[in-house]
């Protein structure tokens, strides 16, 4: 057989991040020389490496990290994962994507990203618990209130957030610091409305799209058809919201694989079926596809709520949805974003769509600089605000650039999407701030 030409797609999110950042550049006309180098590369990168007694008696060495992208508009925000393949590129990532996402947001925060590479599988809640007050202790000052804030992300969880919390507490006595740490159980200064914020946030700012009607046919969720990778935090509560605003769920799946009902899925009885058997695999009703087929599955809407580079080039053709809605970080790669648009499928992507998580962490953090407790109402009408605002700057963004577009120079693509819009207005916002503030000294 012919060996093929096509050169081999990398799917890795740093690569495809970057990729996608260039390709926003190009949107750019001008831009201070010397801004761009600044913005793609991290502000600070720490190293830890720390001995941790396990239950067996033994010491073990871990090494964790916490990348600082940016925080010229504010301290640093971002997750904490605990995974065995956790690496300095794939959370650099992560952590600029969080740049972006805060300043699409226009929250008052920069970006950051950390995590301990560990397999929480195999350790004990004890361990874990040891694990992350040391890694806290190595981080020291270099995470804080007003520094960098960390929060949850994969393997990571309330009770994570309250060591986190309660470690910085007992290194700083006699001040306030539940803000150092967002995420936390209620009872420690959490916020209502942050478990369902991503998703909430995702149905918000996909409600306001549709609004726009730049989505060729889907003008509401009434009755449309909508399909899930993905049923973990994200993807199971999507498909819940999407649900009751109206939308028929036809399709979920996790790692293990997918089911379709084109009459619809009731997210809620295929969560208690996920609780019971491990999968949503083996629904009552329903047929069992792979997760191939489910992002190839007839629908309008289209959700990847579960692990980067999911559509590529292999599989980017096959799409049928008209809409993606980006609720996981970096689930469309940088040459699959040129094929969904050359095919007219429109992307609403991870810094605009699931920027309500965030968005929910920095209410978090004002309510612990305050001593406020909010209620849900609060919570949700002052995030519809934020997702519908983040979502009507893009669209606008979007148009000021397409209408621009006519003669397009060389080396840009005559129609902008809707990241290539995101990226651009976080750029310039976060340029704006660096030149307000200047070059210190
Ligand atoms: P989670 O661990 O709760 O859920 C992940 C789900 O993906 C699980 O159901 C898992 O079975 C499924 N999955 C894993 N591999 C899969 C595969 N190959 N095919 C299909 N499904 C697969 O994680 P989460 O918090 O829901 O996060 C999901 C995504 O959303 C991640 O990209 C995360 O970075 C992003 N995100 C989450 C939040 C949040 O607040 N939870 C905020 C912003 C972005």
């Amino acid at each position: 057989m012919k060996p093929s030409t096509r050169p081999v797609e990398e799917l890795d999110l740093f690569v495809n991040a970057n990729q996608q950042f260039e390709h926003a550049l190009t949107w750019i006309d001008s831009i201070k020389a010397g801004i761009v180098e600044y913005l793609i590369t991290a502000k600070r990168t720490i190293h830890v490496r720390f001995p941790v007694n396990m239950d067996d008696g033994t010491i073990r060495t871990f090494h964790g990290f916490r990348v600082l992208h940016n925080r010229a508009r504010g301290p640093g925000k971002g997750g904490i994962r605990y995974h065995p393949d956790v690496t300095e590129a794939e959370v650099s990532a992560l952590a600029a994507i969080m740049t972006w996402k805060t300043a699409v947001a226009d929250i008052p925060f920069g970006g950051g990203k950390g995590g301990v590479s560990c397999n929480p599988k195999e350790l004990s809640r004890g361990e874990l618990r040891r694990i992350t007050r040391r890694f806290v202790a190595e981080l020291g000052d270099s995470i804080g209130p007003y520094t960098d804030i960390p929060a949850p992300d994969v393997y990571t969880d309330q009770q994570t957030m309250a060591w986190i919390y309660d470690t910085f507490d007992q290194m700083h006595p006699g001040q306030n610091n539940l803000a150092v740490v967002t995420g936390k159980p209620l009872e420690i200064g959490g916020s209502v409305g942050r478990d369902e914020a991503t998703a909430q946030g995702s149905l918000f700012a996909t409600e306001r799209l549709l609004k726009h009607d730049i989505v060729p046919g889907v003008v509401t969720l009434d009755g449309i058809r909508v399909a899930v990778q993905g049923f973990g935090n994200a993807g199971a509560t999507a498909a819940r919201l999407f649900d009751e605003a109206g939308a028929r769920i036809v399709a979920v799946s996790d790692s293990r694989g997918g089911i379709r009902s084109d009459n619809g899925l009731d997210p809620g009885a295929v969560l208690a079926h996920k609780n019971d058997t491990g999968s949503v695999t083996g629904f009552a009703g329903a047929t069992d596809i792979s997760n191939e087929q489910l992002l190839a599955c007839d629908c309008d809407i289209l959700i990847p709520a579960a692990l980067e580079c999911q559509i590529r080039t292999e599989n980017a053709a096959d799409i049928k949805a008209r809409l993606i809605v980006e609720c996981a970080n970096g689930p469309v790669t940088a040459a699959a974003d040129k094929i969904l648009q050359q095919n007219g499928v429109f992307v609403l992507p991870d810094i605009v769509a699931n920027c309500g998580g965030v968005v929910v962490s920095y209410f978090e953090w004002v309510q612990n600089l305050e001593n406020q407790k909010w209620d849900l109402e609060k919570v949700q009408r002052r995030l519809r605000k934020r997702m519908v605002r983040a979502v009507d700057h893009t669209v606008e963004q979007w148009n000021s650039l397409n209408t621009r577009s006519h003669g397009a120079p060389a080396g840009r693509e005559s129609v902008a999407s809707l990241r290539d819009a995101a990226l651009v207005m976080a750029i310039k916002r976060i340029a704006t701030v660096v030149q307000q503030r200047d070059i210190w000294p």
